[in-house]
């Protein structure tokens, strides 16, 4: 299965998630004009990617079982990233806005809360949960046994979210409006199961926490803070990351994603950077901040380390 079916309009651009509705391709084709001129970003932008990259580790040869070595993406340069076209804010879309859907407890709804605020920082986007809405009882639902599980699973479609739930509730000043869910997830018939999905023509998408959860707070905080950042990542264009270990690798599984480390890359960094416009230490300022008070020590102090050598 390659990354893109133009056939059906679908880009496999995931982790455990696929990516709905985006034509690299086509952007690629109809967009060198267009990158001549946009390439000449502010010298603020290149600051962190003209660093010397040893706080980042290249991505080893993928194994048996993991997303690359079963998916082969060609990664996404700068300038590909550039040329298609992603998604940005304007002046009256600019909000993250997440839709709780299903039932949620309330350690559940506190850790998606935060994960809401960690958002906001990563992207420095304006971030609200809106209340929770219901599933519905019929329909869009398949019953599954998986190895391990001693009881069956309820999976609910991604089509339901992603074609009947968001569109109709976009609110108007949402740049990306994602459903959170605890029920497992399918796009159809060919796969097991899915993280999430999204449509980056329609700005939505929708992930499921049920495979990260139930853990210990701050396991479950750090998967949600990863599975936010990847997949508005993903509705931001931003590809799967090939070259370093990085917050936008695939993952095939809940421990190769457990393994995917919660920043971003100098080439990724450089893509949101260009994309928001960010000041990347002021970033991880607010990032080590929200890590040292959420007891995320291991990411604290990798940015301290990075502070350490990237401050003047
Ligand atoms: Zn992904
Ligand atoms: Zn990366």
């Amino acid at each position: 299965m390659g990354l893109f079916d133009l056939k059906r309009r679908v880009c496999y651009c995931a982790s455990g998630c696929y990516v709905k509705g985006i034509l690299y391709f086509w952007a690629f084709l109809l967009s060198a004009a267009f990158s001549a001129l946009v390439l000449r970003a502010p010298a603020i932008l290149w600051a962190e990617s003209a660093m010397e990259d040893s706080d980042f580790q290249r991505i080893a040869e993928p194994r048996p079982g993991e997303w690359l070595f079963h998916f082969h993406e060609p990664g996404q340069s700068y300038e590909d990233y550039i040329r298609s076209n992603p998604v940005r804010i304007s002046e009256k879309r600019r909000a993250l806005v997440f839709q709780p859907v299903g039932p949620f407890s309330h350690t559940d709804r506190d850790i998606i809360s935060k994960a809401a605020v960690f958002a906001g920082i990563w992207f420095d986007l304006p971030t609200r949960v809106e209340q929770a809405v219901k599933l519905p009882q019929k329909g869009w639902h398949r019953v599954r046994h998986f190895r391990g599980h001693y009881r069956p699973i309820r999976q609910y479609q991604t089509g339901y979210f992603l074609h009947e739930l968001l569109p109709p509730r976009l609110p108007e000043d949402a740049v990306c409006y994602l459903a959170i869910t605890m029920v497992d997830l399918y796009p159809d018939e060919q796969w097991n199961f899915v993280f999430g999905q999204a449509s980056l023509s329609d700005r939505v998408g929708v992930y499921s926490m049920a495979r990260y959860f139930p853990a210990l707070q701050g396991v479950a905080l750090r998967r949600s803070c990863k599975v936010l950042a990847h997949e508005v990542g993903h509705v931001f264009g931003l590809a799967h990351c090939t070259t370093y270990q990085c917050a936008m690798n695939g993952s095939n599984s809940l421990e190769e994603s457990d393994r995917r480390p919660l920043r971003l890359c100098p080439i990724c960094l450089k893509k949101i950077q260009w994309n928001r416009g960010l000041d990347s230490i002021r970033r991880y300022k607010k990032l080590q901040a929200f890590y040292d008070k959420h007891y995320l020590k291991g990411e604290a102090a990798w940015i301290g380390k990075r502070l350490d050598r990237i401050m003047p």
